[in-house]
Order: structure tokens, then sequence, then C-alpha cells
């Protein structure tokens, strides 16, 4: 048997973008609202929302659910249709090519079905104009013909719920996000429900784990539950061959390391960005552009999957003139700041 360990074969384990390593992922999203670990507050709403509905036999408002990538955007759309008792249609903002992929979706819906649309945000911008009457009356006008000879046909829809789930909030159109009537925002999980999580995941993929082997993976998983059950498996593999099966502390931790996942969950290019900051930019301030050229990386990659945790754990900040890297990052990094950096704001 031969297991990859390292962190040469490509992508890096910490992505928050699935991998088809991740393909199992399915039977680990949770079906109910109380299967759902974590997101407390857009639950709670989400909670009022549903039976509120449900009383007045009404479809959900439509719904935009926004948060980095791997924290549960789909999985959350598929617990809603669940809650609701209603089907889901899945498709994703690149994925609908031409005007009739759109109007296809929606005129093969049924009465209170659920339409959920990944990455809303990357929909051409054109027929984006078809989903607002959709959104709003429920109906959409297909032209038919072109000059003075088209014609216009009205067909009616019926009542739907749409989710959109984007990574990129602010890159929706104004018009496009104010049909939303609900708008959630999904947060970065703390350990403590990751682990959770884990062992959750552990349970179902008839793992032993101990509940400090759990908390050592969920604490070096970015606050991402995709990239949680994606560490639960290598390191439960490093423990049927290097341990006896079980994954305690030790065996995590020594799994994580050969992953080059350290303490905090920073990878390689974590702690190559933070570096290139200090060793180029004397920590900063450098525009996101300019520091995505200086480590050869897209500047879409660097602010979608690894600045909201370096953010959120306090290793970088944003001002208005770019990216500064702080003390905890020097500190972290074990580098030595230089006198004249005093770079938290
Ligand atoms: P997104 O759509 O935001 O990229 P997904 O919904 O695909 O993320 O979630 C990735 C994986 O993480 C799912 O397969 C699921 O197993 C797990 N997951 C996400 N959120 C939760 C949660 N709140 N509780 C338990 N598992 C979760």
């Amino acid at each position: 048997m031969s297991i990859n360990f390292s962190e040469d074969a490509g992508e890096s384990i910490t992505t928050t973008v699935s991998l088809p390593e991740d393909a199992a992922e399915g039977s680990l999203r949770p079906r109910t609202l109380t299967e759902y670990i974590g997101q407390e507050k857009a639950k709670g709403n989400l909670e009022i929302f549903i039976d509120a509905a449900k009383l007045r036999r009404e479809p959900l408002d439509h719904v935009l659910l926004h948060g980095p990538p791997g924290l549960g955007k789909t999985t959350l759309a598929a617990v809603i249709a669940n809650e609701m008792g209603v089907n889901m249609r899945i498709t994703s903002g690149p994925a609908i090519e031409k005007p009739g992929d759109l109007v296809a979706m929606l005129t093969n819906l049924n009465e209170g079905d659920i339409l959920f649309v990944d990455e809303i945000h990357r929909l051409n911008r054109a027929y984006e104009e078809i989903l607002y009457p959709a959104m709003e009356d429920f109906a959409i006008d297909i032209i038919l013909g072109k000059g003075p000879s088209a014609n216009s046909i009205h067909l009616d829809l019926p009542r739907f719920t749409l989710i959109g789930a984007t990574t990129r909030s602010g890159q929706l159109t104004a018009p496009l996000r104010d049909r939303f009537g609900v708008a959630l925002r999904l947060e970065l999980y703390t350990p403590e429900e990751l682990q959770r999580i884990v062992q959750r995941s552990s349970g179902i993929l008839n793992v032993a784990i101990e509940p400090e082997g759990a908390y050592e993976i969920a604490s070096r998983s970015r606050g991402t539950p995709r990239i949680a059950n994606r560490l639960l498996r290598r390191v439960r593999d490093f423990a049927q061959v290097k341990g006896d099966g079980i994954i305690t502390k030790e065996i995590a931790d020594r799994a994580l390391s050969r992953l080059e996942v350290d303490k905090l969950g920073l990878d390689a290019l974590d702690r190559r960005m933070l570096r290139s900051i200090i060793d180029y930019y004397n920590g900063g301030p450098v525009g996101l552009d300019t520091l995505a050229a200086t480590i050869n990386e897209e500047a879409v990659t660097l602010e979608d999957m690894y600045e909201p945790y370096l953010l959120q754990q306090g290793f970088l900040t944003r001002t208005p003139r770019g990216r500064c890297v702080t003390r905890r990052a020097y500190e972290h990094l074990g580098i030595a700041q230089l006198g004249q950096q005093q770079l938290e704001i």
C-alpha cells in the first residue's frame, strides 16, 4: 500500500477547494439543522424563517449564503431543502453557459422546490436579468426571434426558492443582491465546533478517535469543516499504518507535522505569504496583486482561500494601503521584528 504523506502531490492538503479525495464528503454531510454543527446565528435565523414559511404554507424566501469555501454552504442548502420537505436542484454560475440553460432549470422546477446556484457571483450578468422577474413574480419573459418580428412569451413559474452561494458577495450586482429576502454569512468554525464535526465524521467513517486527537485535528483545520474531514482521513491512514488504528493526540500531531500543517493549521503557502511580506516589503503594507505576483499565486486564491484564516488568527491585517503582517506573525514564524516595525493597527 502506498500512502502519500508528503505535500508534493500538487494541491495543498489544507486547500479549502474540494479535491478529488473529498468525493466521499457526501456521506459526511449533515441532513438536518440539529446535525448541522455550529453557525448558531445563521441556524437560529433560518429556523424561524423555515417555521414561518411552513406555517404560511409558502416557499421560503430566497436565501443568499456567503462565506469562504468549505464552510458548509451547499450542505446548509440541502439541510434547508430537507427541513422544508422539498426537492433541490443544483447548478452553478459558471455552469450556466447560455440563457436557455437557466430557463430550462427554472421551468423544470416543481412548486416549492429549491434551486441552488453555487458561485452565483460568476453568473453571466446578461442572464441575471432572467432571474429578476423569476425571483420577484415567479415568471419569465422569453423573447423569440429578432428585430420587428420578435415575440415575447410570458411564462409563469412555480413558486420556488432560490438559494445562492457565494464566496464574494461584494461581486454580486446590487439588483440581484436586493432580491434575496434572507442573507446569511457563514463564519469560520471554532476548534471546539470542528472537534464535534471530526468526532461525528469519525463515527460515520468507523474510525476510533480520542477526544484529544479530534481536538488536535480540529485546531489545525483553518476553521473549515472540509479541511477537518480531509485531515481526519489522512490521519486515519497514518494511524493505521504507523499506529494501532486509534487516533490519539500524538498520532494526529505526527501525521499533521509530516503533512507540514503546523500547530495553528498554517501550511507552506501561508508561511510563504507571510514571509514574503516580511522579507520583501518590511512587513507591509503591500497590495494584494503585488504580493500575489511575488509568490506566484493568483490574487483571488490568496483573498478567498488564504486570507480569511490569516485575518481571523490575527497574522495579517488589511489596511487601505495593503496587507500588513502583525507581531503575532513574526512570533509564529520565529522572526525578530525590526525596531521601527510596529505593524499592528
Ligand atoms: P461549501 O459549499 O461552503 O464549499 P460544503 O457544504 O460542500 O461547503 O461543506 C464541505 C463539507 O464540510 C461537507 O461535506 C460536510 O461534510 C462538512 N460540513 C460543512 N458544514 C458542516 C457542519 N456545520 N457540520 C458538519 N459538517 C459540515
